[in-house]
This record gives structure tokens, C-alpha cells and sequence, in this order.
């Protein structure tokens, strides 16, 4: 008997009803004769609104007791779930992370799976239970909860699933694959049938979280193929894998969008040996992690430094730095939070010229200034206001004919 995988996000068991299309869902695969463990998101913004619930009793949580708190959305879902099949006259069993054999880091809130232990839920399987598991947990090595960050049911999902030598992990979702583009965004947008690890891989890292990067970066190294598809309509969906020849005509696979950047400009920085060491340093131990940063080339031996960091990170940052910048000579520091990110995305793009320059025509003739430009070999982004990010993906949509199949 095959091993089933199976992943429903938020939105998918969002009310008693969707938890119960998603039950006769697990039922299908379960009457085909497979095996089937199905990993759960909390329910619809369960996981937003027990954030918000915490900073209103305390604005600066502890990351142990937040963990532990944000673990119950998964928990109540999964739960829930089992009794859904339950009611159905299946046997399920529900497990949380800890019960399902996923250790973690102690890194809370962006937790790294560091192992899977799946005795037990093959023990379940082979007693013929269905198997939910609360999707975006694990056992750090203190034995306190830890979750994954923002989106990790995915990579609960696709661990598993290389951990059971599943043949696929099927990730159930709000839309009906991955897309050219957030479909929310760009009505024009194109469904994908298939997109290779690397770029699904730039994508969620850029901004598309129809997929949780990790989830990705896991599926790769394992050899998973991740199916992504609609938990409401019977459609094909999009197939994530380590295929070649896909699509090569289509040199930029599709546009992905961030509205979740801040960045931080330090200015009057005297350049020499050990500046920047003492500025990222700090931010380091703290774990605000840096994305992009700039440094202009200097003139009488003083430069500027910007560099990007998540917004929420920002009253932290801006704290590490002021020491920083005082013993260090700077001029001044400040902040801007309000800017996003728009990313090119496509294999087809490397060693080929004439992308960047397209994609800053575009820009340019919506007239969005350009704040910073980072790439990797098969993406370029643009740092720009966050009011013209809309604008951006859909006019880079068109300029590379992405609405066209
Ligand atoms: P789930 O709760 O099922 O995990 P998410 O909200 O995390 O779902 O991810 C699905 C959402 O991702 C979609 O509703 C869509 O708005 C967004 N999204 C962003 N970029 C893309 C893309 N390129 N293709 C498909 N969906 C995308
Ligand atoms: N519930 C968590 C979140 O909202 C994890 C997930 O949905 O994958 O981020
Ligand atoms: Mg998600």
C-alpha cells in the first residue's frame, strides 16, 4: 500500500464545513487502499489572530511561551479533523509535531526541522488509522514546542513525506497551483503545470508564499515531488520537481511580489577594516537576518550603508543600531518602512542579457523609482515603494508576456 502525504493550509479548514470537505477528500485517497497521513495549518487566521492576542497582553512576548501558544492553532485543527473522520466511521488518530517524531533547532518561531522520527506514525498506519498531524511544530532539544515560521506546515508536510518515502507530497490550498503570479493580484495570471526546484525555490523566497521556502528547499534535497492543487476543485494543479526541459522557451517563469520589506540607511560611515562587522554583528546575535545590502562607493573615505531587514524587526533593529552607529562616527541612521519588493524569476535568464534592462524600462515607464537591485543567477528584484508594487506586477506580467501560455 501506498504512502499518502497530504498538506490543507488555513483557509482549507477554516470552518466546521471545510473540515468536512476536507475529511471526505482524505476519505477518497483512503478508499483508493492508500496509506494516508494528512498535515494540518491552523484555521483561517487562527495564528494571526493568537499573535495579535499575545502582543495585547504583552508586546514583547517570550518566543517560548508565543511557540507554545501559536502550536494550539495546528493542534485544534488536527483534532478537529479526527473527529470529522471519526464521525465518518474512520479510525484517525491526531498527533501534534512532538507526538509525530519532528525534532527542532531551539531557533523559536523559525524553527529547522532537524529530524523525523516516524516510528509512531507508521505504527498508526499499520493499525490502519488515518494519521493528521498539526502541521508547523517540533521538539527542540530542551523538549520545549518550537514551530517552523510563518507558512511551515509545508515543511512539515514535505518532511514527512521524504521521512515515509512518500512517492509525492500533495499540498492542498486556496488556488489551483502556482501561478505566473499571485493570482489575487494578476486576474491574467497563468497556472503552472510544472516548475523546477530552483525556481519555486526563488519564488517562495521572494515573496510567493504559496509555498513555504523550506518546504521547497527540503522537497530538493530529498527528491520529493510536490503537488500543489485546489482543496476545493478536482484539477490538475502544478507539479514542483527536478525535471529538465521545462517550459525553456519561457525564459522568465514568473513575477513574485513582497510587501513585508523595511530597510535601514546609515549614513557618514567612515570606511575602513571592521564597519561593517560592527553593524551586522549585533544584528546577528539578535536574529534579525539581513536580506539585501547596499554600500556606496566612497568618497574621502566615508560611505553609506542601507540594508533591508522584515518590518517587524525594525524597532529592534533600530535600538542595536544607535549604539552601533554612536561608536562607529556615523552621521545619522533612519528607517523607511514603507517599501516591498518585485522579483523576476526564470532559469532561462542566466547567461542571457537584457533582462535587467527590460525590467527597469518597465518600472521606469510606470514611473517607480528604483531603490536597490539585488539578483542571484536566475532573479533580479527591485526594493521600490511598497504603494507601487501592485502596479509593478502587473506591468512586468505583461512586458514578459507571462499571460501569454
Ligand atoms: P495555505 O493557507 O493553503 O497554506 P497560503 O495563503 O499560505 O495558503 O498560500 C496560498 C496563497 O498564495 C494564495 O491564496 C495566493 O494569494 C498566494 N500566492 C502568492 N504567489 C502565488 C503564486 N505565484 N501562485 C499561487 N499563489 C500565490
Ligand atoms: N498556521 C501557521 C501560519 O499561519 C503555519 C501555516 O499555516 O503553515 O503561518
Ligand atoms: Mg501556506
Amino acid at each position: 500500500m501506498a504512502i499518502v502525504v497530504q498538506k490543507y493550509g488555513g483557509s482549507s479548514v477554516a470552518d466546521a464545513e471545510k473540515i468536512r470537505n476536507v475529511a471526505r477528500r482524505i476519505e477518497a485517497s483512503f478508499k483508493k487502499g492508500n496509506k494516508v497521513v494528512v498535515v494540518v495549518s491552523a484555521m483561517g487566521d487562527t495564528t494571526d489572530d493568537l499573535i495579535d492576542l499575545a502582543n495585547k497582553i504583552n508586546p514583547n512576548p517570550e518566543p517560548r511561551e508565543m511557540d507554545l501558544l501559536l502550536s494550539t492553532g495546528e493542534i485544534v485543527s488536527s483534532t478537529l479533523l479526527a473527529m470529522a473522520l471519526h464521525a465518518m466511521g474512520y479510525s484517525a488518530v491526531a498527533l501534534s509535531g512532538q507526538q509525530a517524531g519532528i525534532s527542532t533547532d531551539s531557533s523559536f518561531s523559525q524553527a529547522r526541522i532537524t529530524g523525523v522520527e516516524p516510528e509512531r506514525i507508521i505504527r498508526e498506519l499499520d493499525k490502519g488509522n488515518i494519521v493528521i498531524v498539526a502541521g508547523f511544530q517540533g521538539i527542540t532539544p530542551n523538549n520545549d514546542i518550537a514551530t517552523l515560521g510563518r507558512g511551515g506546515s509545508d515543511t512539515t508536510a514535505v518532511a514527512l513525506a521524504a521521512s515515509l518515502k512518500a512517492r509525492v507530497c500533495e499540498i492542498y490550498t486556496d488556488v489551483e497551483g502556482v501561478y505566473t503570479a499571485d493570482p489575487r493580484l494578476v486576474p491574467e495570471a497563468r497556472k503552472l503545470d510544472e516548475i523546477g526546484y530552483e525556481e519555486m525555490l526563488e519564488m517562495a523566497t521572494s515573496g510567493a508564499r504559496v509555498m513555504h521556502h523550506r518546504s521547497v528547499e527540503l522537497g530538493q534535497v530529498f527528491n520529493i515531488p510536490i503537488l500543489v492543487a485546489s482543496s476545493m476543485v478536482e484539477k490538475p494543479g502544478t507539479i514542483i520537481h527536478g525535471g529538465k526541459n521545462m517550459e525553456q522557451k519561457n525564459k522568465v517563469r514568473g513575477i513574485a511580489h513582497d510587501m513585508d520589506v523595511a530597510k535601514i540607511t546609515i549614513t557618514g560611515v567612515p570606511d575602513r577594516p571592521g564597519v561593517a562587522a560592527a553593524i551586522f554583528t549585533p544584528l546577528a546575535k539578535a536574529c534579525i537576518s539581513v536580506e539585501t545590502i547596499v554600500q556606496n562607493a566612497s568618497a574621502n573615505n566615508i560611505t553609506d550603508l542601507t540594508f533591508t531587514i522584515v518590518k517587524k524587526d525594525i524597532p529592534r533593529a533600530m535600538k542595536i543600531i544607535a549604539p552601533v552607529a554612536k561608536k562607529i562616527g556615523a552621521r545619522e541612521y533612519r528607517s523607511d518602512t514603507k517599501l516591498g519588493k518585485v522579483s523576476i524569476i526564470g532559469t532561462g535568464m542566466q547567461n542571457t542579457p537584457g533582462y535587467a534592462a527590460k525590467m527597469f524600462q518597465t518600472l521606469f515607464a510606470q514611473d517607480i523609482n528604483i531603490q536597490m537591485i539585488t539578483t542571484s543567477e536566475i532573479r533580479i528584484t527591485c526594493i521600490i515603494a511598497e504603494d507601487k508594487v501592485k502596479d509593478a506586477v502587473r506591468a512586468l506580467h505583461k512586458a514578459f508576456e507571462l499571460d501569454k501560455g
